[in-house]
């Protein structure tokens, strides 16, 4: 399962901070609640595009030796199966639904000049998809103001609360994705609630 690491700084910086095993390790298993800290497990690599970054990032994994399974340690500033970091997307919707811009114009103001306009699309149809959501799901942190869609009524409370702040709290305790889960993810990001049961021998 993926947790949340809260990081703030560079990926140069968090390249750095997560080569020691011993500094992020989480002291408890957070699926089958041992008490114990978690062995090390080495990395997993994901692309990432940022602000002036495009390239690849190592994820740090562990390990619960009492139920066997793996935790990683997302950074925070990356959406989990969106190559695109929360800083790029989130500058592309509030340029795109809060001012208006054009996706071409949206697109410039998350510094990505060459973006295919089909990627731009995707997004503002996955964050109409989870307006809603986001609108009920975030009431406790911030007022819902008063819009005319739900898209943009979310989007106010993601600035008033900060993306990454909102992020964490979906994703911490709801498990819940900014951008709604791929079909295969669904409802909660974890592939095993999707499995067909074993059919009887
Ligand atoms: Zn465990």
């Amino acid at each position: 399962m993926q947790i949340l690491h809260p990081f703030v700084g560079s990926i140069q910086q968090y390249s750095e901070a997560i080569s020691d095993p011993g500094r992020y390790r989480p002291d408890h298993c957070p699926q089958c609640q041992a008490k114990q800290p978690l062995t090390g497990h080495g990395f997993y690599c994901r692309t990432l595009v940022d602000l002036g970054f495009d390239g690849v990032i190592r994820v740090r994994r562990y390990l619960c030796l009492l139920c066997k399974r793996t935790v990683s340690l997302l950074p925070e500033f990356a959406l989990p199966w969106l190559r695109f970091s929360l800083t790029v997307i989130s500058l592309f919707l509030v340029a795109h639904f809060l001012r208006g811009l054009t996706l071409a114009a949206a697109a410039l103001a998350a510094s990505q000049r060459a973006m295919p306009y089909q990627r731009g699309q995707f997004w503002i149809r996955r964050f109409r998809r989870q307006a809603e959501h986001l609108c009920a799901a975030l009431a406790g942190l911030a007022a819902p103001p008063t819009a005319t869609t739900f898209a943009i009524r979310a989007l106010h409370m993601l600035e008033s609360i900060g993306w990454i702040a909102a992020h964490r709290f979906l994703f911490a305790h709801l498990r819940m994705h900014l951008l709604g889960w791929p079909a295969f993810l669904a409802p909660d990001g974890r592939v095993a609630a999707l499995r067909p049961a074993a059919p009887p021998a």
